[in-house]
């Protein structure tokens, strides 16, 4: 299949993989950023045929995953009331709430659909003028436009039973927040890819220039990692710290300047808490001014709604990249993908799912445990 077997081919990635083992002399931490770059080196086993010296953090990109357990909590309450139709994609249904799911609101009676695109979630409203559709709108720059585009047009329709239930995040605040915590061990970042498409990477060259760290922009095949991974090599072992694109084929400088113009339209930065780490400054974005009629938190009483993340869960540790998914207590014993205790083993991107679908006591993949782990997302 073009574009996906050119960047999995094996003598190519055996190439790139002599050339990381010629160029590492010393010791490297790089983190990847995106949950989808985590499952492509659990899956192909990236970080097990790189050199010793070069460790793969993996970083807390998975929007599932960063969503606090408050907002989730906000969701359920949300959708369990009469006369809601809550929209979203199927990966948040499984994730847990403080005592209860998305699909536990929906045996319940709730009106809980999983919709392909917010759009859908429009469309229901248009359908239904005297139900209140909400769509959960949470991740990364990569599903913000079209969240973005949806309560545009709601407004530019006059659709007015609709709304939004915000948890949108930014990745360079958490790059910068990584980098300043005091058990940062990370010296260079695989960046993601598809944010980049959208973003463009002007945000990157002062952090990488603060810090002192390579910043590589990073796709998600196999090839595309261990190019990422050799670039960033490259870099440390000359002592350099660039901002550099591996991923030109989608990411453009300037990223989608339609895409950002509907972001700074729709959209305004503000604080935003990362689950399992709190709350980062100017890491996410809210409705703006102008489009605060569209926010759930607005239309429905759950601002009071606090909530205190669960003590058996170290996802918090998982998503700051300072623990392995297989260190924490609960993997694989009390939290597997059918009774997960935190999101990063619900998630299609989350790290302990990784784990658990690709490596689960070290042997090889059972039939039944890839297809439930398939399942999740
Ligand atoms: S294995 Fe389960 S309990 Fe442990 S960090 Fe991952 S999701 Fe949380």
């Amino acid at each position: 299949m073009k574009y996906i077997d050119e960047f999995q081919d094996p003598e190519l990635a055996r190439r790139l993989l002599d050339d990381i083992h010629t160029t590492v002399t010393r010791p490297w931490a790089l983190m990847e950023v995106c949950g989808g770059q985590t499952h492509t080196i659990i899956r192909h086993g990236i970080d097990q045929l790189l050199p010793e010296q070069v460790r793969l953090i993996h970083g807390p990109g998975c929007p599932v995953c960063v969503t606090p357990l408050e907002v989730i909590d906000k969701a359920l309450a949300i959708a369990a009331r009469p006369g809601v139709i809550f929209c979203s994609f199927g990966d948040m249904l499984r994730v847990p709430g403080t005592d209860r799911d998305l699909f536990r609101v929906r045996s319940e009676g709730g009106d809980v659909r999983v919709v392909y695109s917010p759009l859908d979630a429009l469309r229901l409203a248009q359908e239904n003028p005297d139900r209140e559709v909400v769509f959960f709108g949470v991740g990364f720059e990569t599903t913000a436009p079209p969240n973005a585009m949806t309560v545009y047009q709601a407004r530019r329709l006059g659709i007015s039973n609709f709304s939004l239930l915000v948890s949108h995040v930014r990745v360079p605040p958490a790059i910068e927040a990584i980098m300043t915590s005091p058990d940062c061990q990370v010296q260079g970042f695989l960046a993601a890819g598809h944010v980049c498409s959208v973003m463009g990477v002007e945000e990157y060259p002062e952090l990488a220039e603060r810090h002192r760290v390579p910043i590589v922009v990073t796709g998600f095949e196999p090839l595309d990692i261990l190019e990422g991974v050799r670039r960033t090599v490259q870099q440390l072992e000359r002592g350099e710290h660039t901002v550099d694109n591996a991923y030109a084929r989608a990411v453009r400088p300037e990223g989608n300047p339609a895409a950002r113009a509907m972001l700074a339209d729709v959209f305004e930065v503000t604080d935003r808490a990362w689950r399992g780490i709190g709350v980062i400054p100017d890491s996410g974005w809210r409705l703006s001014e102008r489009y605060r009629d569209y926010d759930a938190e607005e239309r429905f009483p759950v601002r009071g709604i606090t909530t205190a993340e669960p003590a058996a869960c170290r996802s918090g540790e998982v998503l700051q990249g300072l623990l392995k998914p297989n260190e924490c207590e609960a993997f694989g014993t009390t939290c597997t993908p059918r009774t997960p205790l935190g999101a990063t083993m619900v998630s299609s991107e989350g790290a302990c799912a990784a784990y658990y679908l690709y490596r689960r006591l070290g042997g090889p993949v059972s039939t039944t445990t890839a297809q439930e782990a398939t399942t999740v997302g």
